[in-house]
């Protein structure tokens, strides 16, 4: 047997000895899917896995980007390795034969995973390639939501899929849709109007070999400025400027700082008050480039680093694009914002039936007045424990109540356990398990009539006989 032949018969081992996959006991109900995972990248399949672990078996993702190819990884990822450490459980679920750490070991050994430092990022990629295929979880690829509603008591989704639309009708969505998930790039508002030959979002496709020998500007100093700066140096760009705000890079990484299990499970359990107030705090901090990534740039003579620098206007002249600063003017040939992600639904039309209803945090009475009610945190639907979204009006819209948010969108909510990797293990628990929960609940009618018709005896005839008389009284007794 190979080292990852032997993995899998060691992880079939230890899931034969915790019993799972449960045996299926949801009631099916014809035609009716019970969870349709929209994505099937980390989040979508670490979701997926647990409620098939959970016995929830008639559920199933579909994701757009064509097998393999999910999430950023082998797409718009620009860096070499992960920033997080190798010893991260990711979307193991607590089973360690299913971690890149078993997976890389069984291939490669010991003294490798030693030597290993950084996870290489299309590393990774294989690995929840295996870990899809090692766990058999069913995925259509190819296949994009398209429209969402609700319909009676179900969610009718509408896909686009190879073979034309097709409709699906589920108990339960999971939107487990990535950084973007509730919208898109977030872009400079001086930039929208430009032509789009002069720059790009950096999750977006770009051709680098076409920057070759030209100007570049990277606007943003997180990771994926560094990382799409970097990459464009590396393909020859002549130069690249990096514009960035704040006076100096964001060198600690608050958040991840303190991570621990307490943060995992408390971060989603504390009053609005310190959830508005922990995330606000660490978004003013802002988390810092991967220190590898920015020597990646810096390593460059052509790469300069524009502190205290705000992009404040843009405009085409003479065939190359005039960027104004707070720190002046000057041209260049191409942009890229490496600005984020925001939460607009304006950019998610298969959301457009259900997202007037979603209530946001900055819809509620207590939203801090001095918080912007259009920025990240006021934009972040306030979530219910179980990920699903909350009306906007009471009654409104009872089709959110089955519609549950596990993206990047619910942090705000549920603390970071539906984005990153250190603890989506804890976010697709917490989700599988109120699905499970909520399943009971809502057939506790079907279940009752099984528990009443369930008549396999444990007991036999003749296993016992009644006795005819009580014992005698005892004398003195
Ligand atoms: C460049 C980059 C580097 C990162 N590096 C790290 C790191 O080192 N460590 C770390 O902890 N985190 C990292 N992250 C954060 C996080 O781990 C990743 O964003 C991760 O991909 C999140 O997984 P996900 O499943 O939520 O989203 P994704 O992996 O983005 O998957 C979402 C999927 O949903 C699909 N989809 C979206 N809309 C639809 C639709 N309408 N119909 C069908 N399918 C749809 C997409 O095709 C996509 O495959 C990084 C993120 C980025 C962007």
């Amino acid at each position: 047997m190979t080292g990852l032949a032997t993995l899998e018969a060691r992880l079939a081992e230890d899931l034969a000895c915790l019993a799972l996959p449960a045996a299926p006991w949801v009631p099916a109900r014809e035609g009716v899917t019970d969870v349709l995972v929209v994505g099937a990248g980390m989040c979508g399949l670490a979701a997926l896995a647990e409620l098939r672990l959970l016995g929830i078996d008639r559920s199933l993702a579909v994701d757009a980007a064509p097998a393999g190819l999910e999430g950023p990884w082998d797409t718009f990822a620009r860096m070499r390795t992960l920033r997080s450490p190798k010893s991260l459980t990711g979307p193991a679920l607590g089973l360690p034969a299913l971690t890149f750490r078993a997976w890389f070991t069984a291939q490669w050994g010991a003294p490798a995973w030693a030597a290993l430092d950084k996870i290489p990022k299309g590393q990774w990629m294989d690995y929840l390639r295996w870990y899809r295929r090692v766990l058999a979880l069913p995925v259509r690829n190819d296949t994009r939501l398209t429209d969402l509603r609700g319909e009676g008591d179900l969610l009718r989704a509408t896909l686009q899929t190879p073979q034309g639309p097709e409709v699906l009708l589920a108990r339960r969505v999971v939107l487990a849709t990535g950084r973007s998930g509730l919208g898109g790039g977030a872009v400079p508002a001086v930039l929208q109007g430009i032509d789009r030959r002069f720059w790009a979002h950096s999750a977006e496709e770009i051709d680098f070999a076409a920057l070759r020998g030209r100007d570049l500007v990277v606007l943003g100093a997180g990771a994926s400025a560094m990382d799409n700066a970097a990459t464009a140096l590396e393909a020859g760009a002549a130069r690249v400027d990096l514009l960035i705000r704040r006076a100096t890079i964001p060198a600690v990484n608050k958040l991840t700082g303190i991570g621990s299990p307490g943060t995992e499970l408390g971060l989603g359990h504390v009053s609005d008050a310190w959830k508005l107030r922990i995330h606000h705090y660490a978004a003013t901090q802002q988390v810092p480039p991967p220190a590898h990534s920015v020597r990646r740039v810096a390593a460059h003579a052509n790469a300069a680093f524009h502190l205290d620098c705000a992009l404040t206007g843009a405009a085409v002249q003479d065939g190359r694009l005039r960027l104004d600063t707070s720190r002046g003017s000057f041209a260049t040939d191409f942009v890229i914002a490496a600005t984020g992600f925001r939460n607009d639904f304006a950019d998610r039309p298969e959301l457009a039936d259900l997202a007037p209803h979603v209530l946001c945090w900055a819809d509620r009475a207590d939203f801090p007045a001095d918080l912007p009610k259009d920025g990240p945190l006021g934009q972040a639907p306030y979530l219910a424990p179980d990920f699903t979204f909350r009306e906007r009006v009471p009654g409104a819209c009872p089709a959110l109540a089955r519609l549950h948010c596990f993206n990047d969108a619910a942090m705000l909510s549920h603390g970071k356990v539906s984005g990153d990797i250190p603890a989506v293990s804890v976010g697709a628990k917490r989700l599988g398990r109120a699905i499970a929960a909520e399943f009971f609940a809502e057939d506790v009618e079907t279940q009752f009539a099984r528990l009443q018709a369930y008549d396999t005896p444990e007991l036999r005839e003749g296993d016992y006989h009644a006795a005819p008389h009580l014992p005698q009284a005892r004398r003195g007794g």
